[in-house]
C-alpha cells in the first residue's frame, strides 16, 4: 500500500535532501503511488482544525460544536492506512460553509491523495464561475444539504437551476445530502437537467430512523433510471441497526447493487464519524470487501475504487 505520510517518505528515502525539495519529492512520488495504487477510495470523509485562527468558522458555528475538536489529514490516515485505503474524497465541512480554503490546502498538500467536494453559495449569479475556479484545483463536485423541508424549492430555484447546469457544463457532480423524503425533488431535478451527474449520499438515509422502510429504498432505487444518478453506500454506523458488523444493511444494498449495478456505488466511511465512540474504521470498509457473498471481486472493485475513481479524480 502506498505510503500516505510525507514525514514517513521523507525520512526513508530523502533525508540526505535539502528539506523543502524533499518534501516537494516525496509529495510527487506519492502522487505517482496514488495514481498506479490498487488502494481502495473513502468516497466521504471530512477535516478539519483547531486552527480557527487560519481557518475561522461560519458565524453559525462555535469551536465549542466542534466534535472531535480536530480531525486533520494526518489523524484520518490512522484510520484509513491499515484498511488500505489511500486516496479520499473530502466533503466540505459544514463548519466552514462556502470557505473551501482547508479543504484545498490539504488537497493541495498531498497531492494525488484527495478528490474534493466543495459548497458554493447557489444564490449568487457567478456560481457557475466560482465552480470552475475551484473545479481548477481539483474540486470535482459541489453538495447541496437540505434543512427542513427546504428540498421542495429547489426544483423552481433559479440559483439552483445555475448549479445543475454549470456542473452539467463542466462534468461536474451535484451531490445532494438529504432525506428518503426529498427523493421525489431530486426525482424532479433529474427529469428538468438530464445529463447532470448526482452522487447521493448515505442512501439518502434511509434507515437512519432505525428502520430501512421498503417504501423509502424503492423511491431510491427508481432515481436508478436516470443514468448519471449514482448513490454512495456509506455511513453505516449511523443506519439500521447501527451496529457492527452492519450485516443488517446486506438486504439494502442488495437492492441498490440490483437497481444501480456496481458501477454506479461508491463506498464512503463518512469520518471522522465512523470512528467516534465505540465505532471502528475497519468494520465500514469489510461489509462491502468481506462480508457480502453476492458482491464479485469486480463488483467489490468498482463499489471501492473504481466508481469513485471516475466521479472524482
Ligand atoms: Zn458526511
Amino acid at each position: 500500500m502506498a505510503s500516505v505520510s510525507n514525514q514517513q517518505i521523507t525520512r526513508r528515502q530523502f533525508g540526505a535532501i535539502a528539506a523543502t525539495g524533499a518534501a516537494a519529492m516525496a509529495m510527487n512520488s506519492e502522487a505517482n503511488a496514488a495514481r498506479k495504487s490498487p488502494g481502495w477510495i473513502d468516497a466521504h470523509v471530512h477535516v478539519w482544525t483547531p486552527d480557527v485562527k487560519k481557518y475561522p468558522l461560519d458565524s453559525n458555528f462555535t469551536v465549542e460544536g466542534m466534535n472531535p475538536k480536530s480531525f486533520t489529514p494526518e489523524e484520518l490516515f490512522a484510520h484509513t492506512k491499515p484498511s488500505g485505503v489511500d486516496r479520499i474524497v473530502l466533503i466540505q465541512m459544514s463548519f466552514y460553509q462556502y470557505d473551501n480554503s482547508y479543504m484545498l490546502d490539504v488537497m493541495a498538500k498531498y497531492p494525488g491523495v484527495f478528490g474534493g467536494v466543495g459548497i458554493v453559495d447557489h444564490q449568487k449569479t457567478d456560481v457557475a464561475k466560482t465552480m470552475k475556479k475551484l473545479a481548477s484545483k481539483g474540486v470535482r463536485g459541489f453538495r447541496t444539504h437540505s434543512h427542513g423541508d427546504d428540498a421542495k424549492n429547489w426544483v423552481n430555484d433559479e440559483g439552483m437551476a445555475n448549479l445543475w447546469k454549470a456542473a452539467r457544463e463542466q462534468n461536474l457532480a451535484v451531490c445532494p445530502l438529504i432525506n428518503p423524503g426529498d427523493l421525489q425533488y431530486i426525482d424532479a431535478l433529474c427529469q428538468k437537467f438530464p445529463g447532470t451527474k448526482v452522487v447521493i449520499d448515505h442512501f439518502a438515509r434511509v434507515g437512519v430512523s432505525g428502520t430501512i422502510e421498503q417504501k423509502e429504498l424503492r423511491t431510491l432505487c427508481q432515481l436508478a433510471r436516470f443514468k448519471d444518478v449514482h448513490v454512495k453506500t456509506s455511513a453505516f454506523y449511523a443506519l439500521g441497526k447501527k451496529k457492527a458488523p452492519y450485516l443488517d444493511l446486506i438486504p439494502m444494498i442488495r437492492q441498490v447493487v440490483d437497481a444501480y449495478g456496481p458501477k454506479r456505488l461508491m463506498w464512503a466511511s463518512d469520518c471522522p464519524f465512523q470512528v467516534q465512540d465505540d465505532y471502528t474504521y475497519d468494520p465500514a470498509i469489510a461489509l462491502i470487501r468481506d462480508r457480502i457473498g453476492f458482491l464479485s471481486g469486480s463488483d467489490k472493485q468498482e463499489m471501492l475504487r473504481g466508481t469513485a475513481e471516475r466521479v472524482f479524480f
